[in-house]
């Protein structure tokens, strides 16, 4: 038995930085999932899991495995409009579920910033949304899932299983999850109350989140990396609430009302927008955009809470389709790092600094609050994180590594964590550090237990020596 040549497909992660030839496999049925996985023992090849493909870094692409894309998993199978639950196969994108429940009243219980993960993808990195600060982790929400693990077993997990907080977070190395069912939010309205508040600098970011923890239910922050000195850290923090008073409810709670609009300024078409960006996507035309964002947040709207739609708020950078080609040829990585409250005024004025002494400003700043939690793979602290976007070329690849390294160490001092969807710099010792000697022991046996030839595996498992086919 062999992996079928035909299927070799080239996949790359979502920075484009990275790509894998690898033979694409797409299942329908638990079954085909488990024939795959018997394909790949018998063939002495491994297997590596890829969902939307919306992680950065090298977690949903192998060079030379089987890939197995769980995309076309992707039935709704029940949905309980009294009780608030939906029940998926794992290839469901956040896009299927808030499309059939918002009518009912529901929203996803957390959402990243962009509406295209899977399922599957969402627990396997266990995502986080803007209001990481209260609900913690996607992984808070699931009741259930069902997974097939290489070992032959399958198993239904839920909250009272010892692995159920195991397989949630762990990259897709452990098991292949199935099928989830996922508790919702309620909601009384589609639309949010928006706070937006223009902030001088990195004492003000802070300041913000802390006046509003306990009464928001999102935070969120656009950092200008540009900005030096007295004006370091300046942006645009944005809080909003979910609405209870919305005499228009029924109306905004239609899908209709929440689709984002085809056009930018009621102008450009949003499919041509991405070129006009890879015009200004370089450090002179960055430092212009990042000024003007600022500029203009601080003069319009600046203080004055408007009402948005909840994909309009949650999914903004789905409002550019394609926008990552404008980081063409050489694509981008994203950094995110989650540094302990006390420590993250300082570390991420110090990641600010080596960015601008190196020329290497990051195009995007995003920084959001957080809480612990208790997945094996956890990037959850009391704290704060800060997502960095880096344009990669053929000539500054080389020094924007540096530059991660330098800020990972940064991170790693202050007893910080990395998030593996947004990872593309670790060092194997970084990322055992920053787990801890006990997760990291928990997770090298239970990589035995249940994946004992070391079927699945990824670039970034390779990378992070969490293969152990790779460690020699
Ligand atoms: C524009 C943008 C904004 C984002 N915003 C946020 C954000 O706000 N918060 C946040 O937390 N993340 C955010 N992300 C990251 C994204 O949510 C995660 O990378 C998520 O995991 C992507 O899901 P996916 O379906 O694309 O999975 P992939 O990226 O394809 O895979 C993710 C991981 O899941 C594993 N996996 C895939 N299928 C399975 C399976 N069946 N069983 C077990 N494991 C599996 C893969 O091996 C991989 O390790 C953002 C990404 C983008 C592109």
């Amino acid at each position: 038995m062999t992996a079928d040549l035909n299927r070799m497909t080239h996949v790359t992660g979502f920075g484009l930085v990275t790509g894998a030839d690898s033979y694409l496999y797409r299942p329908t049925s638990e079954d085909e999932v488990a024939d795959i996985i018997e394909l790949a023992r018998k063939s002495g090849r491994q297997v590596t899991l890829r969902g939307a493909g919306r992680s950065y870094g090298d977690a949903n692409i192998g060079s030379e495995t089987i890939l197995l894309d769980i995309s076309r998993m992707n039935q709704i199978l029940h949905f309980d409009s009294a009780q608030g639950t939906i029940d998926c196969q794992a290839g469901v994108t956040l896009e299927q579920i808030w499309r059939h429940v918002i009518e009912d009243g529901y929203w996803p219980p957390v959402v990243s910033g962009t509406m295209f993960p899977t399922l599957a993808g969402a627990l396997g990195m266990n995502l986080h949304g803007k209001n990481a600060f209260q609900a913690g982790p996607i992984g808070n929400f699931v009741l259930e899932y069902d997974v097939v693990f290489p070992n032959g077993t399958r198993r239904t997990l839920n909250q009272n299983s010892p692995l159920f907080s195991k397989i949630i977070s762990s990259a897709g190395l452990l098991g292949v999850i199935t099928r989830v069912k996922l508790k919702l939010k309620k909601i009384q309205s589609g639309d949010l109350r928006v706070l937006p508040i223009s902030v001088p600098n990195w004492q003000a970011q802070f300041a913000a989140f802390e006046e509003f923890n306990d009464q928001a239910d999102y935070m969120v922050s656009w950092i200008d990396c540009f900005a030096r000195g007295e004006k370091a850290g300046r942006g645009l923090f944005h809080t909003a609430w979910y609405l209870d008073d919305d005499t228009d409810a029924p109306l905004s709670l239609r899908p209709e009302h929440q689709d984002l609009p085809d056009t930018i300024l009621g102008r450009f078409p949003k499919s041509t927008v991405w070129r006009y960006l890879k015009k200004l996507n370089n450090r002179p035309g960055m430092r212009f955009t990042n000024w003007g964002k600022y500029l203009s947040a601080k003069l319009l709207g600046n203080g004055k809470p408007h009402p948005q739609s909840l994909v309009g708020f949650s999914f903004l950078l789905d409002y550019v389709p394609g926008w990552r080609k404008a980081y063409l040829p050489g694509g981008f990585i994203q950094i995110q790092t989650f540094v302990p409250k006390e420590h993250a005024p300082r570390v991420f004025a110090e990641q600010l600094h080596l960015q601008q002494e190196a020329k290497l400003e990051s195009f995007l700043g995003v920084m959001k609050r957080h809480i612990p939690d208790q997945f094996l793979f956890s990037h959850g602290v009391d704290g704060y994180s800060l997502a960095l976007d880096f344009k990669v070329t053929k000539s500054n690849k080389e020094r924007v590594w540096q530059l991660a390294h330098a800020i990972n160490d940064l991170v790693l001092a202050a007893g910080g964590k990395f998030y593996l969807a947004k990872d593309s710099t670790l060092r194997p010792e970084d990322f055992k550090q920053s787990l801890g000697d006990e997760a990291f022991a928990e997770y090298a046996r239970l990589k035995l237990e249940l994946d004992p030839d070391a079927i699945l595996t990824s670039d970034l498992a390779k990378r992070l020596l969490l293969d152990p086919r790779s460690v020699g």
